[in-house]
């Protein structure tokens, strides 16, 4: 846990989300800006700073994240879905806490811009 951090807030229950998913160790909810149809994020509750800060003893946790990312991604009715996971401000990322984007009930353009 970290005191200043945004998901680890929503974790906490101090900000609200829209819940789609939760268990001891995981955390999914909607995307307060939705850029599809289909948009939703899955967190570990560990405080994790983003995905270059992914240790040896989080691969179980992050591999879980991943299958519970597309078991929602098929329950919200998108079966065709981007996975995003930003990295550095450079890339995208705004919220260091690690998180995944789930994007999907739209068609999807390559590369990424
Ligand atoms: P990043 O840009 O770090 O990859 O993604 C952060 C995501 O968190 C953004 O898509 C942004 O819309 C979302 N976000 C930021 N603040 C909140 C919030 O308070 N609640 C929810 N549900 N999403 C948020
Ligand atoms: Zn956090």
């Amino acid at each position: 846990m970290s005191d200043n951090c945004l998901f680890c807030k929503i974790v906490r229950g101090e900000i609200p989300a829209d819940i789609l998913y939760e268990d001891d160790d995981l955390l999914a909810f909607r995307d307060i800006s939705p850029q599809a149809p289909v948009h939703f994020l899955v967190i570990p509750k560990k405080h994790v700073h983003g995905p270059s800060s992914v240790e040896a003893a989080d691969e179980q946790l992050i591999g879980r994240l991943m299958r519970k990312g597309a078991e929602i991604a098929k329950k919200e009715g998108a079966d065709h879905f981007r996975v995003v996971f930003n990295n550095g401000e450079q890339a995208g990322q705004t919220v260091f806490h690690i998180h995944m984007h789930i994007l999907g009930g739209r068609d999807m353009s390559w590369p990424p811009g």
